[in-house]
């Protein structure tokens, strides 16, 4: 016990537990909002804000694939070819011809973001032109969804089975993926002809998140308890298996969240999703209206070369995504980046982020812990280590910058995702709990170097200097508010000859009963002080002379029945003389009230000792 105390006084000591403290008050305040308040979901909304913000801040310079290349079915084409195809939708053998046209020039890949739902009535032929085309060429991809219909008897029912040559082949060991959150229930099926000659459909469900924008894309679908993949992860994964002459025949998700196919090891989130890496603004795709594509396609029929900027050989070995852009026609995808990705463009980025392998990695719980904590120590240190506050507060706030800083760089030069928020808010905490605590610790020493300043070490009674300042103070009070006050000198009999006979530690050892003895014998508000040597002195507050005396004979006697016990079991008896002075009567300065007082312990001592030296005789006329 006496040990922990001794590690109290360490100030190093004190101030890591107090520090230590602070971390448990910080969790435990966690934990209580917890329970009242999705903490969780309150800090991700904020970092998510800021994870944006860092985004867009630092210009991010990323070569996207020139090989990729979006057609873009916009408003000026719905326009220039309203005339020759009608409006909105178009029948499909539109399609089946570019399909066709842009396999002659070479194209790689051909993937539609679009959805062929249900036959065009009266137009079966030109759908089966379509299903032609696909089923010819098998770098021609077209899209899909699932959906999550409430409603009882269409989900009972109206589910249909998907065939088998769609599924993937996936093995999930990861211990936090489960793809729950996309277990659809209804699959909105395409042309019946597409779907039964073509493996080449993916899915395009949207990953949006609580607040609408999307930052990660999914990989895969659950439904029916089979796999499907998102249509990105489909063409890139067809595209390494012909390119590099692979067999892929079967996606693994590892215990770290990766995902491995052919040569590719991909980061996921610990719920499935691929965190996107947004290209630069500047850094656009190539992108080309569906008209000029169109018209390209008339003009090579009549030996006419392509539509201006166009040229033969434009499409050779790349890779293309035709969907809507018109504003007519597409739906709003926000994003974080600074500008409306149409979703066939961000199925490009989610496509070329696959084949650079450069999504970004989200840093876990235990490193953003981590960093909380170790900020927390270097603020703690500061507060604690500067006593100049303006430079600590700046000090402070120049680590948090650097750790901002540093999160910043860390996201747009290495794609890695350290949480900013909960810093921000620990640092904040730390700093200002330090502070308190700080100042806490600052009053403690003040009053212990108060204590040594104002006590005596021996007896623990308050020291002459003390005793001359209240004695002043006690003298301006009783001025203004017409009171008086006595003084009670006291000197031990004999202890010169005390000390002689048991030894100088015997001696203090008296003097220190002596004093308590005397402490306990006033009320708390009277003052006991050790005048010196083994002379003490009491203040008594408001009293008149009558009453100090008894006060005075009182202690005597206290003291004189008092047996004083010795460190070697020994009991001794010791007597006192005292001399009383009252103010103003005995005396207008503390000099003259402390030598009255003395002349009084004289005539004890002379009288015999043990006793309350008599008041002089004038004194006893004038005294009522
Ligand atoms: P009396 O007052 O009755 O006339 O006799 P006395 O022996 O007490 O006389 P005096 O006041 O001259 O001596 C005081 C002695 O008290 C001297 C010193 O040895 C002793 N003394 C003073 N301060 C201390 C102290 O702090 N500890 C101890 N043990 N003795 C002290
Ligand atoms: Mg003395
Ligand atoms: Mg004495």
């Amino acid at each position: 016990m006496k040990n922990l105390f001794k590690f109290w006084e360490n100030k190093l000591f004190r101030q890591v537990s107090y520090f230590l403290l602070i971390i448990l008050i910080i969790l435990f305040l966690g934990r209580l909002g917890h329970k009242f308040y999705n903490i969780e979901q309150f800090f991700e909304a904020y970092e998510l804000k800021t994870y944006d913000l860092r985004l867009n801040m630092a210009g991010k310079e990323k070569q996207v694939n020139p090989n990729i290349i979006i057609v873009s079915i916009d408003n000026v084409s719905l326009e220039v070819l309203q005339e020759e195809l009608g409006r909105w939708p178009w029948s499909r053998d539109v399609y089946a011809k570019i399909i066709n046209y842009l396999n002659k020039n070479d194209a790689a890949i051909l993937n539609f973001d679009l959805k062929f739902v249900g036959a065009q009535k009266g137009f079966e032929n030109k759908d089966n032109e379509l299903a032609n085309a696909i089923k010819k060429y098998d770098n021609a991809y077209v899209s899909m969804d699932f959906d999550n219909i409430s409603d009882e008897d269409i989900r009972t029912n109206n589910a249909p089975d998907l065939p088998d040559i769609l599924k993937a082949n996936l093995e999930n060991h990861s211990k936090s993926i489960n793809f729950e959150n996309s277990n659809f229930n209804y699959c909105n099926l395409i042309l019946e002809s597409l779907i039964k000659n073509t493996k080449n459909i993916g899915i395009i469900n949207f990953m949006r998140d609580d607040d609408g924008v999307s930052r990660r894309s999914p990989t895969f679908f659950k439904y029916k308890d089979n796999y499907y993949p998102y249509m990105p992860l489909k063409l890139a994964s067809d595209y390494i298996a012909k390119n590099e002459k692979i067999k892929i025949d079967k996606y693994v998700i590892n215990e770290k969240n990766q995902l491995i196919f052919g040569n590719k090891i991909i980061q996921l989130d610990d719920q499935g999703f691929m965190i996107i890496n947004w290209n630069d603004i500047e850094n656009k795709f190539i992108n080309v209206p569906f008209w000029k594509i169109y018209k390209s396609m008339e003009n090579e029929k009549k030996g006419l070369p392509p539509v201006q900027p166009l040229e033969k050989g434009d499409f050779k070995n790349k890779i293309i995504f035709i969907g809507a852009t018109a504003t007519s026609l597409y739906d709003i995808k926000t994003t974080p980046v600074n500008r409306v990705y149409p979703g066939v463009e961000i199925q490009a980025t989610v496509f070329n982020n696959i084949m650079k392998n450069n999504f970004i990695k989200r840093m876990g719980s235990t490193v953003n812990l981590g960093i909380c904590i170790l900020l927390g120590i270097l603020i703690a240190i500061t507060v604690i280590k500067i006593n100049e506050p303006f430079i600590s507060t700046l000090i402070s706030i120049g680590i948090l910058a650097s750790y901002i800083i540093f999160a910043s760089i860390m996201l747009n030069q290495y794609n890695l995702w350290f949480d900013i928020l909960p810093q921000f808010i620990f640092v904040i905490l730390t700093f200002t709990f330090m502070f308190i605590v700080k100042y806490l610790l600052k009053s403690k020493d003040f009053e212990y170097t108060y204590r040594l300043a104002t006590t005596d070490g021996l007896t623990n009674l308050y020291n002459h200097r003390y005793f001359q300042e209240h004695l002043a103070k006690c003298m301006e009070k009783a001025n203004k508010n017409n009171t008086r006050f006595a003084v009670i000198l006291i000197d031990i009999d004999f202890f010169k000859k005390f000390n002689d006979t048991y030894g100088h530690q015997a001696g203090d050892e008296v003097l220190r009963q002596v004093g308590q003895t005397l402490r306990k014998a006033v009320k708390s508000n009277d003052l006991v002080a050790r005048y010196g040597g083994e002379e003490m002195v009491i203040v008594v507050d408001k009293v008149h002379t009558e009453a100090a005396m008894k006060v005075a004979n009182r202690i005597c006697k206290r003291v004189a029945d008092k047996k004083f016990e010795l460190s070697d079991g020994v009991s001794v008896n010791v007597t006192i003389s005292l001399g009383v002075s009252t103010y103003p009567i005995d005396g207008k300065t503390s000099t003259e009230l402390i030598e009255f007082a003395d002349q009084g312990l004289y005539r004890a001592k002379h009288n015999g000792r043990n006793q309350v030296g008599s008041l002089p005789e004038i004194k006893i006329i004038t005294a009522e």
